[in-house]
């Protein structure tokens, strides 16, 4: 299927560069590294060598920053080849809009060059154990470290996350955390904080078991008297923290909505070709109107979702207010996904259950970007909020 951004040559060819990467080094090994759940060292190392972790760090703090369209096209094609590689990109690019939008000066240099080369790899930090949805009412506590609410002298970071993606690759984790904790409403005492790996008190405590995205882990961390530095705290002002996320975290549901993209892509493009090998009564199975309504509603669905998509990407560069219309694509994309990936099962019978073919990681991969970046239901809240108050579309 081919792609319908309307992208400059050098955009294109960059898409295009990805996609062979895929086809040639991604395709043939995931079903092994995805079995054995293996981290995909030499994938993440190419992935490096393609400039892919710097698409989203402007200059000239990086080489090529992209339009987001093309980097939500990136995204879908490395999520055709395996979610988990477009997972490994989703907190570190949220984290580079951040730094990129909000980050002091110093912020920016010390971080934005060896993030956009992979070097150093990032990821964000929301979720806590008693909630993920309601993040106002967390319990990650930066006090100042004086004792005396001077913060000059730094932050004294106690509390745990979890879920967090890439946890022990990551060397930069952006910890969001109050350091107003009887701030009304709530969200004014919320700050955003860059803790450094090997910050001592900080640690990964443990990798969760989950039914996919396997390959990169997902970990609990723990901020036990973590004490960083003042300069830690993004663009160097208190309580501007839960506005500055959800900025970061339109990127963040583009970013889902693409890898939800890439994995019905990849669902569907699987059960197209099966059902045109296939036979039954003598004929290829796509000829039963059953199975043929299946492949209609899925290639509709998929064509729909990238549009929503690339509709959402375009708005973010817009710089106008981009929460619903990535809610929107993150919903529709990842509901279409699941959906995709459950039919591609159907379409191949005995053989979308075996471990031997990819249909069943597309089942198993899909429902996370239903919950991941915020779950379906609380996008559903957001869209709603934003159609009132913008009374429309
Ligand atoms: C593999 C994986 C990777 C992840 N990576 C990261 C990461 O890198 N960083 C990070 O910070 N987080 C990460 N997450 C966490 C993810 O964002 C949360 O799981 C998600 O936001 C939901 O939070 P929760 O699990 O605490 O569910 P809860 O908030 O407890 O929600 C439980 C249920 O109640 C519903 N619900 C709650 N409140 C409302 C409401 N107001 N209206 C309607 N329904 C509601 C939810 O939709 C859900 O169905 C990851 C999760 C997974 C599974």
């Amino acid at each position: 299927m081919t792609t319908e951004a309307d992208l400059d040559t050098a955009e294109q060819a960059i898409v295009e560069t990805v996609r062979d990467f895929v086809d040639r080094d991604v395709r043939p090994v995931v079903r092994q590294l995805e079995h054995d759940n293996t981290y995909p060292e030499a994938l993440i190392e190419q992935m490096k060598q393609l400039g892919i972790f710097g698409l989203a760090v402007p200059e000239p703090y990086g080489d090529v920053q992209v339009s987001a369209p093309c980097y939500a096209l990136v995204t879908e094609e490395l999520a055709r080849g395996w979610m988990s590689l477009a997972g490994a990109m989703g907190g570190h690019t949220v984290v580079a809009k951040l730094l990129s939008a909000y980050g002091t000066e110093e912020q920016k240099q010390r971080y934005l060059p060896r993030m956009a080369t992979g070097e150093l790899r990032a990821t964000m930090a929301l979720t806590e154990p008693g909630g993920g949805s309601d993040l106002q009412a967390m319990r990650t506590v930066a006090a100042p470290a004086d004792g005396n609410g001077d913060s000059s002298a730094g932050y004294v970071l106690n509390g745990a996350k979890t879920w967090i993606s890439n946890a022990r690759r990551a060397g930069l984790v952006a910890v969001l955390c109050k350091t107003d904790p009887a701030a009304e409403p709530a969200h004014r005492g919320i700050s955003v904080l860059l803790v450094e790996k090997d910050t001592p008190g900080f640690s990964v405590s443990r990798d969760l078991p989950k039914l996919g995205y396997k390959g990169v882990e997902s970990c609990e961390l723990t901020f036990d008297d973590c004490r960083v530095p003042c300069d830690a705290l993004l663009g160097g002002v208190e309580g501007k923290g839960f506005g500055q996320m959800m900025r970061g975290l339109e990127v963040g549901r583009i970013q889902v909505a693409a890898r939800a993209t890439g994995v019905a892509r990849a669902a569907f493009d699987d059960a197209l070709r099966y059902a045109q090998e296939r036979e039954s009564f003598g004929v290829p199975i796509w000829q039963h109107q059953s199975v043929g309504n299946h492949l209609a509603e899925m290639g509709t669905k998929l064509t729909a979702a990238r549009q929503l998509l690339l509709h959402a990407a375009r708005r973010y560069d817009s710089g106008q207010r981009a929460d619903m219309e990535a809610g929107m694509a993150k919903l529709f994309c990842s509901e279409t996904a699941m959906e995709i990936a459950l039919n591609a099962v159907r379409v191949h019978g005995g053989y979308g259950y075996s471990t031997e073919f990819d249909v069943e990681r597309y089942f198993r991969d899909a429902p996370l970007m239903i919950v991941g970046e915020g779950t379906n239901e609380i996008q559903r809240n957001v869209i709603v909020s934003q159609l009132v108050a913008r009374d429309g579309l």
